[in-house]
């Protein structure tokens, strides 16, 4: 047993510390970003903000209304190949959405299958499991990237440096980092497993970075200012569950519990995802994730409207005109408290 002693920091931990700045409105920032991907070399233009692969955020809807706005999304791996092979044969949005896929063998073949019907129409694809410390997970990256040497491949999730370094070499173009910060999910509480996630980022962001590659900063975030703490600590992508749930674009439906309009919302991992998608959570398992009952929010561009302003804020606060120099130009700042709540939390 071993104890590391260095602090480990959450997004709650610290707040963005304004710099002299020339900017006069956030109409002058930029919050696009330009990449050409290590190894796909495929050029992308886009707000790198992406709707979790979670049955509620990851829908087709979500994914052009997300693409109206130059966002994108990663697709829920619950479609169908008819589903999967319609979407993608609707005109060819900017950016694209991701199709999303576990490391299983029927995970596989049915990626093979749509994927040479749809062709270059997917040109990006999420390979997701809870623990990307796997020799199954890395050798299944191996075995992707040999056969389709011009996608683009995001995969995680991790949270240490040198795991991030390690899927860079292997064929991955975009590192998913996190595990344990999600709104619905359990695996700390289950496991004791987790890292702090602003920690998680600076860290892997490096590790990334020196070999060219690039991360996406996926779960825990709670607020636009969180987002922007997530860039501001080096994530060139942001993923998000909770912050997207709860819209008309959800793959949910509506349901009134005391008069209130309610949208359910469950981690992929939870009882009722498992319920729904495998018959049920296997004996030798525990769920992690849990089911919550949001309030429903109406369409989401008004949502998209706030977090893009606050992202934009945050940029002007320390003098980036663009994205790209928002975390050149962060000093976090460690604090005791973030909000005044005397009138509660919103
Ligand atoms: P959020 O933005 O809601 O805080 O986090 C979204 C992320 O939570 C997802 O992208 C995914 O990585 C993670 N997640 C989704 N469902 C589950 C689950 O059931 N269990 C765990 N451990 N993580 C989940």
């Amino acid at each position: 047993m071993r104890i590391e002693q260095d602090l480990k920091l959450d997004f709650k931990d610290v707040l963005i510390r304004p710099k002299r700045s020339t900017l006069t409105s956030r109409s002058e920032v930029d919050i696009s970003r330009d990449f050409v991907f290590l190894h796909s070399q495929h050029k992308y233009h886009g707000i790198p903000i992406i709707a979790a692969n979670m049955d509620a955020t990851g829908t087709f809807q979500m994914a052009r209304v997300l693409a109206r706005h130059k966002l994108s999304a990663a697709l829920h791996k619950h479609y169908d190949d008819a589903e999967l092979l319609a979407f993608f044969g609707e005109q060819p949005e900017s950016p694209p959405a991701f199709y999303s896929m576990g490391i299983t063998q029927p995970d596989y073949d049915k990626f093979c299958r749509v994927k040479e019907q749809a062709g270059d129409r997917i040109q990006n694809v999420c390979v997701d499991v809870a623990n990307g410390y796997t020799k199954a997970f890395i050798g299944f990256v191996h075995k992707l990237r040999k056969a389709f040497p011009a996608i683009t491949i995001m995969a995680g999730n991790v949270v240490t440096g040198e795991m991030t370094e390690e899927l860079i070499l292997d064929g991955v173009d975009i590192v998913k980092v996190g595990i344990g910060p999600g709104s619905v999910c359990t695996t700390r509480k289950m496991s004791g497993v987790g890292y702090p996630q602003l920690s998680a980022i600076i860290e892997c962001a490096d590790a990334a970075h020196g070999l060219h590659g690039l991360i996406c900063a996926d779960g825990g975030c709670t607020s636009p200012g969180d987002l922007a703490k997530a860039f501001g600590a080096g994530a060139d992508f942001v993923m998000l569950g909770g912050m997207l749930a709860g819209h008309d674009e959800c793959g949910s439906d509506i349901v009134e519990k005391d008069g209130v309009l309610k949208m359910r919302f469950y981690g992929m991992s939870s009882r009722e995802a498992m319920e729904k998608y495998s018959g049920g959570v296997a004996e030798y398992r525990a769920s992690e994730g849990k089911e919550v009952l949001l309030d429903y929010r109406g369409p989401v561009e008004k949502t998209l409207k706030d977090i893009l302003g606050g992202v934009r804020s945050a940029c002007t606060y320390v003098g980036a005109r663009q994205l790209k120099e928002l975390s050149k130009r962060t000093t976090f700042i460690r604090v005791s408290q973030q909000l005044n709540e005397i009138f509660g939390q919103s």
